[in-house]
């Protein structure tokens, strides 16, 4: 499913209970994670429901180097041409996606929350097992990413991964203005429905630009 808008300039794809976005600045698009192998089809759609031709996406941002996050990262690297960006921290997963350690010992998840079934179920169905690593990467610094569309500051949240990070347009940023609360999510957006992860806390944005953070789960 495809939603523009969910913040100014700001798009989100989302296949198999994961979030991929696109933010556009000008001319360029970045996206913001990888999805899983099916959300390629729903890449292209969406691209081409905003008037993006694949030219205009000049980076691949991943949050973290899950599986759930890497999906089309590979792919779009050697389709679009474009350079995917990771924290040095998750390089290793990111090569290797199946052989990260696992907070809790995955084959006990669908017996502590059955619930999941239907996500992992829909996950697998989207080729969740079937992840290409990245041979080929550039590490993603954290501060102020003026490079990047949309001039974010890139914050590193270990914890979820070694590597993670949010993003969140640069407060000094005037090239959008601030978004209001009612046309932007008042809380962190977050990209997947990771079945090894707890939901993020629900509270108020101590900032606008916090409330266009980009985190991950
Ligand atoms: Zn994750």
């Amino acid at each position: 499913m495809f939603t523009k808008n969910v913040a100014d300039g700001i798009h989100r794809i989302q296949n198999a209970y994961v979030n991929a976005y696109l933010v556009e600045d000008g001319d360029r698009v970045a996206i913001i994670d990888a999805g899983l192998p099916a959300m390629w089809a729903e890449l292209q759609s969406a691209l081409s429901e905003i008037g993006a031709r694949p030219g205009r996406v000049s980076h691949m941002v991943l949050t973290h180097a899950h599986f759930d996050h890497l999906g089309v990262a590979a792919k779009v690297q050697s389709e679009y041409g474009v350079p995917v960006l990771v924290h040095r921290s998750d390089a290793y997963i990111a090569t290797h996606p199946y052989r990260y350690k696992h907070e809790k010992p995955r084959f006990l998840y669908p017996v502590r929350y059955p619930k999941a079934v239907p996500v992992l179920f829909a996950m697998t169905k989207a080729g969740a097992l079937k992840v290409k690593g990245l041979e080929d990467m550039r590490y993603l610094d954290t501060g102020p990413a003026d490079y990047l569309p949309g001039n974010p500051e890139i914050i590193h949240t270990p914890g979820h991964t070694a590597g993670h990070v949010v993003r969140t347009p640069a407060c000094t940023n005037t090239a959008r203005s601030a978004p209001t609360p009612a046309a932007a999510p008042r809380r962190h957006a977050t990209n997947s429905s990771h079945p090894s992860a707890e939901p993020p806390a629900k509270r108020p944005p101590s900032s606008p630009c916090e409330s266009r953070c980009f985190g991950s789960l």
